[in-house]
């Protein structure tokens, strides 16, 4: 009977996996409602007919995020391969808090943590806390952060607290992600400690103003937050630069680099995010180039011994057996947890060094043929320079007519694709990110090509109801009133 359950979710999860599914979810919130809001029973339910509703009630309000079609936002593919390693995690049930609870899982985080360091080309010996996103990886760097730049000013911030501490300047760039500034005021930083740096055109900061800022905050201790592919952009600060002020004023460098920082896995592209090993802290996501499937993320910090004792749990129940066996739960903010790195383990060896850089590689490419086959066509504006794997479009104005959502949502019905537009920089633009592992340059022709049809023909039908409405208002002229 045990196994019965597992078999069931394995086969159902597999058909689903392996059938094509609609990209876009066909019920609306009120449908999702009625199929999950059943009633609580009083009485238990068979688990075999629990597990049959529960996928009969999602079904239809699944989103087809892991087809390569799927490129509205930055979202992995959830490859395969992590999947079968996280439903061993669950299955197994291991609480990754302490090595004592779960030493397997202990040692996978560590080795894989050991491997991303090295493959991103980070400080040897950085330690990396394995957290659900890069929000929460941001949030354990930054916490980091805070506790050394205090702790270089001679404050304990465990015993003054922040209220007894001297306030710290926090530079980031006011078109940076938004999770960092949410980050931010978990930590309890607020808009008079954040100094909001203009971005340049892509995003990145504004190094003069930047340099100006710092240059104004007397010996305050200092974070600075960088960015390692913009969210809409894809571009990348000077971290060379950037870290020569920050060693200047004694500052902390935090760099976001969600999914761009994986750019350093790849020797082709790795030029990029030049000197971004010069930084303190770097948060990135497992769930987005890694194709683990959600969760996932890490945050590296090169002082080890800030990072654990910014996030370390210690009380008298959680003594340790031995002084090398690692506490994955010394690195992030929660004790039980799942146990992570078991699928991020699985992934890295999965692709291997090779496999993850043709893989990034490969998008990358893809969306430069993609931008180079939009930006010849009539009306089509790129508004970043696509340096990595994200696209934003712009249009030519259409009397009447949103033109990117038009676009968007033309392109949206064909079901081939899930497409979505953002504001940027006071413009809609419709935005392509290229990072579901199955993307290829196929795929990328395919949709370039579908793209422009659909804009040739917005225009065409436009401009055909201009050329009625001016003769219907021609006829109107030449007709006498009365
Ligand atoms: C996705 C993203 C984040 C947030 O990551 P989560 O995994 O959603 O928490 C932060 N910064 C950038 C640049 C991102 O792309």
């Amino acid at each position: 009977m045990k196994e019965a359950e597992l078999e069931l979710a394995a086969k159902l999860a597999i058909r689903s996996r392996c059938e094509l599914r609609p990209l876009h979810s066909t019920a609306g919130y009120a449908e999702l409602r009625e199929n999950f809001a059943i009633g609580l029973p009083v009485k238990g339910r068979d688990s075999l007919e629990v597990i049959r509703n529960l996928v009969e009630a999602a079904t239809p309000g699944l989103s087809g995020s892991t087809d390569p079609g799927f490129l509205a936002w930055v979202i992995g593919g959830s490859s395969p391969t992590g999947v079968a390693a996280d439903w061993l995690a669950s299955a197994w049930g291991q609480n990754a808090g302490m090595f004592l609870t779960a030493p397997a899982a202990a040692v996978a985080e560590e080795v894989a943590g050991e491997w991303l360091v090295d493959l991103m080309q980070l400080p040897h010996g950085s330690s990396v806390g394995f957290s659900t996103g890069a929000t929460m990886a941001a949030f354990s760097c930054l916490a980091s952060a805070r506790l050394g730049v205090l702790a270089r000013k001679g404050v304990d911030l465990e015993e003054c607290g922040l209220a007894g501490a001297p306030p710290v300047a926090i530079y980031i760039a006011e078109d940076a992600h938004v999770s960092n500034y949410s980050v931010l005021r978990y930590l309890g930083f607020g808009n008079r400690q954040i100094r909001r740096i203009p971005s340049l055109e892509q995003g990145t900061f504004d190094l003069a103003a930047l340099e100006a800022a710092m240059a104004e905050d007397g010996d305050a201790p200092r974070i600075v937050i960088a960015q390692a592919g913009h969210i809409m952009s894809g571009a990348f600060d000077d971290f060379t630069e950037i870290a020569r002020l920050c060693r200047e004023h004694d500052t902390w460098l935090h760099v976001d680099g969600a999914f761009g920082l994986w750019c350093r896995a790849s020797p082709r592209l790795r030029h990029l995010a030049k000197g971004v090993d010069l930084a303190d802290s770097w948060s990135v996501d497992g769930h987005k180039w890694l194709q683990v499937p959600y969760d996932s993320g890490f945050a590296i910090v090169k002082d080890r011994t800030v990072h654990r004792a910014a996030m370390r749990m210690t009380a008298g129940y959680i003594e340790r057996e031995a002084a090398n066996e690692p506490d994955p739960s010394d690195y992030v903010p929660e004790l039980s947890r799942r146990a992570r790195g078991f699928a991020a383990w699985a992934m890295l060896q999965h692709l291997g060094r090779r496999g993850l850089a043709e893989m990034i590689e490969r998008h990358c490419r893809a969306a430069h043929s993609i931008a180079a086959a939009l930006a010849k066509v009539d009306g089509i504006e790129m508004r970043n320079d696509v340096v990595l794997n994200q696209i934003a479009l712009g249009f030519e104005p259409l009397p009447g007519m949103d033109a990117p959502e038009a676009v968007a949502n033309r392109l949206n019905a064909t079901g081939r694709y899930f497409l979505r537009t953002a504001n940027w920089r006071g413009e809609k633009v419709l935005r392509i990110s290229v990072i579901s592992d199955r993307v290829d340059e196929q795929l990328g022709a395919r949709l370039a090509h579908d793209l422009a049809s659909v804009w040739r023909e917005l225009r065409a039908s436009l401009s055909e109801t201009n050329e009625t409405r001016f003769r219907f208002a021609r006829h109107m002229a030449d007709t006498p009133l009365s």
